[in-house]
C-alpha cells in the first residue's frame, strides 16, 4: 500500500503507548477485521489527538501506509466517544470487557462485519440508554459473539443422546455443550470443566441469543452458571480475560 487508503471506520480495541509520544493501537474494522496500526505523535499532538484514541471509541481513520503488519494512521477523527459510559463503573467495567472479548475473538486480515455490527451496538447501548446493566445483557454479548465466530454452544439438545435437554444437566465448557447429567461423557471431566446448570437458566440464555441487545439490558439471570460463557470464551481462545475479575466484583455487588 503506496498511497492514502480509503476512510475506514474503527473501533479501538486496546493500545499501547510506544516510544516517547506514539501509540500503538488495536482496532476493529468491518473490511480487515483486527489491525494494529502506529499513530505518530499520539500523546504530544494534544489538539489533534485529544480524547480519541480510547477505549470503545469510534473513529475514521485514513491510512499512509504500511509497514510489515502494522498500519500507519495518516488522520483519524472521532464519530462517537464513550464519555457517558466513562462516568458509571458499571458500564465502564463492561465496556473494558467487551473490547478485551473482541480483541480476543476478531482476527487479523478477514473482514469482520458481524463482530463490527455486535460491538457497535453494545457500544451504543452502552452510551444512550439509561438502564442499568443486567446480567443477561453480558451473557447476550458473550453468547452472541460465540456463536458470530463459529463456536455456537450447543443449549437444548444433549449431543450424547440427541434428546431434548431436562433437568437435571451440567455445561461442559470444553465441549461447549450442555448434557443430560446423565449422559456424561464417560472420559475423564475434570470438575473445573464443567457445572450443573438447569433448563429456566438455558431458556433465559437462548433467548438472549435470539433477541437484540437492547431487550437484554436491564433483565436479570435466573440463577445458574452466570460466567460459564466466559469460561467457554476462555477455553476457546485459550486466553485468560483479563478484564473479568474487575466486572465480576462489580456484578456481585
Ligand atoms: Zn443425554
Amino acid at each position: 500500500m503506496s498511497q492514502s487508503s480509503p476512510l475506514l471506520t474503527a473501533i479501538v480495541l486496546r493500545y499501547t503507548d510506544y516510544g516517547e509520544a506514539d501509540r500503538i493501537v488495536h482496532l476493529l474494522t468491518k473490511e480487515h477485521g483486527q489491525i494494529s496500526a502506529m499513530v505518530r505523535g499520539a500523546r504530544t499532538s494534544t489538539k489533534k489527538y485529544s480524547g480519541l484514541i480510547d477505549l470503545g471509541n469510534m473513529i475514521e481513520v485514513e491510512f499512509s501506509s504500511m509497514q510489515r503488519d502494522l498500519w500507519i494512521i495518516k488522520t483519524a477523527h472521532g464519530l462517537q466517544s464513550m464519555l457517558r459510559t466513562r462516568t458509571n463503573l458499571h458500564k465502564l467495567a463492561f465496556l473494558s470487557y467487551a473490547c478485551e472479548l473482541v480483541s480476543m475473538a476478531a482476527q487479523a486480515g478477514n473482514p469482520e462485519p458481524k463482530l463490527f455490527g455486535l460491538l457497535s451496538q453494545l457500544l451504543k447501548i452502552l452510551e444512550e440508554e439509561d438502564g442499568v446493566v443486567g446480567s443477561r445483557f453480558r451473557i447476550a454479548f458473550e453468547i452472541k459473539l460465540l456463536s458470530f465466530a463459529g463456536y455456537m454452544p450447543q443449549l437444548s439438545v444433549c449431543p450424547a443422546c440427541q434428546k431434548k435437554i431436562h433437568d437435571p444437566a451440567t455445561i461442559f465448557y470444553t465441549e461447549a455443550s450442555v448434557f443430560h447429567l446423565s449422559c456424561l461423557p464417560s472420559m475423564e471431566s475434570p470438575q473445573q470443566s464443567m457445572t450443573p446448570c438447569d433448563v429456566s437458566w438455558l431458556r433465559s440464555c437462548s433467548m438472549a441469543l435470539r433477541t437484540p441487545m437492547l431487550d437484554s439490558l436491564s433483565v436479570p439471570m435466573p440463577k445458574g452458571p452466570q460466567w460459564a460463557f466466559a469460561e467457554i470464551i476462555t477455553r476457546q481462545y485459550q486466553k485468560k480475560i483479563q478484564s473479568r475479575t474487575f466486572l465480576q466484583s462489580i456484578e456481585s455487588t
